[in-house]
């Protein structure tokens, strides 16, 4: 079993500086966890703490039934690998990832075995007598995480493990690591400041900003429903749009206001606002860009969610378009079908899909619909 529990976890640091704060968590056995934030959010000193390279001003950790708080980080069954990997440069691929083992003084045969299978899973069998100077990016990193492997610990701790790859040599890693997790069957916990790493590798991702959790939930979860502003504008690339505006009833409808345009809203949404007390009052309007539709591909609940504005900047990427404009003091955009024929410098009537707008609060910032 290789649950993880950590309660009420806050870390302040010597000079005072808090870190992180009342950090709870439970991990189930075989998790993918993912910590996600900016630069500086904490997500790195929660996980030295749960490798026991940092000590935890208070709370409680426990890994499986046993709290570790005062454990020693080899002995609490874990594996780590960092994002700057350093390899033994004047050992072999096979050496390196024998080492630790050797250290421990593992019997021969048994390290043979632990380093052949990790080779194995990770495909580098025909690397093994190789240096690290002999290697591709990918291929080191490869190593390192082996490194861990052959220990074949019960947690795995992963601190930006892919930063220092480039994107391409990041995208076939990530699709490693998934398949990694899957035959070994471990629970893992991985830092990382990117969403799109974030989105595609985890069960479950914990979002954090200035040492505080915000969201945890799944991938899909989190981008449909975030349950505030910071996290709807951190998960999704391009990010999220938000607009202020006014909300007022009009007639039967409940209508957000924004410059000359009356967003109206789907009843359910309408009611939260009105049973909120929001009438009247300016909230923020949040919209995903591919649920921005440029004239042509109207897909939207009601007709009256229209915007128009001047297309600055055309973006084509191949399978979708980018049409990024200015609207009543906000830069947003839109990701539309390719064929769409709005350039830069057209006039567009854009729609929202009514269903799939957003609606903040403004001082809390917390998600009312
Ligand atoms: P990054 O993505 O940049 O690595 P992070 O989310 O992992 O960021 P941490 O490394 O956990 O952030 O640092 C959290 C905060 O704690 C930062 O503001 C950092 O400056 C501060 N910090 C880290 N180590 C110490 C220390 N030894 N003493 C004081 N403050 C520290």
């Amino acid at each position: 079993m290789a649950s993880l529990s950590l309660k009420h976890i806050n870390k302040t640091y010597p000079n005072g500086f808090e870190a992180v704060k009342d950090f709870n968590l439970e991990i189930e056995d075989k998790e993918f966890i993912i910590f996600v934030g900016p630069s500086g959010c904490g997500k790195s000193t929660t996980l030295r703490m749960v490798a026991g390279l940092e000590e935890i001003t208070s709370g409680e950790l426990k890994i499986g039934d046993k709290v570790v708080n005062d454990v020693e980080p080899k002995d609490r069954d874990i594996a780590m690998v960092f994002q700057n990997y350093a390899l033994y440069p004047h050992m072999t691929v096979y050496d390196n990832m024998a080492f630790g083992l050797k250290l421990r003084k593992v019997p021969k045969p048994e390290i043979d075995k632990m380093v052949r299978e990790a080779a194995k899973i990770l495909d580098l069998e025909p690397l093994l007598d190789r240096k690290p100077k002999a290697l591709s990016g990918g291929q080191r990193q490869r190593v390192a995480m082996g490194r861990a492997i052959v220990r074949n610990p019960k947690v795995f701790l992963m601190d930006e493990p892919l930063s220092n790859l480039d994107a391409k040599l990041r995208g076939q890693m990530r699709i490693e690591i998934s398949k990694l997790h899957q035959r070994l069957g471990t629970t893992i916990i991985y830092v990382t400041h990117d969403q799109t790493e974030a989105m595609t590798l985890g069960t479950r991702i914990v979002v954090m900003n200035a040492g505080v959790v915000q969201q945890v939930d799944t991938p899909q979860v989190l981008y449909d429903t975030p349950c505030n502003l910071f996290v709807a504008g951190f998960i999704g690339s391009p990010q999220m749009n938000f607009l202020d505006a006014v909300c007022q009833k009009k007639g039967d409808k409940v209508v957000l206001k924004v410059g000359p345009a009356d967003i109206e809203l789907p009843p359910s949404k309408a009611k939260k606002l009105i049973d909120g007390g929001y009438e009247g009052k300016t909230v923020v309007l949040g919209i995903r860009p591919e649920d921005v539709h440029d004239e042509q591909m109207f897909i939207t609940s009601s007709p009256n969610t229209v915007i128009q504005a001047k297309i600055r900047v055309y973006e084509m990427l191949g399978a979708e378009v980018y049409l990024h404009f200015d609207y009543e003091g906000a830069t947003m955009t839109a990701r539309v079908d390719p064929r769409t024929t709005a350039r830069t410098g057209d006039t567009v009537t854009f729609a929202f899909d009514a269903e799939k707008i957003h609606v903040f609060d403004k001082e809390t910032e917390k998600t009312i619909t």
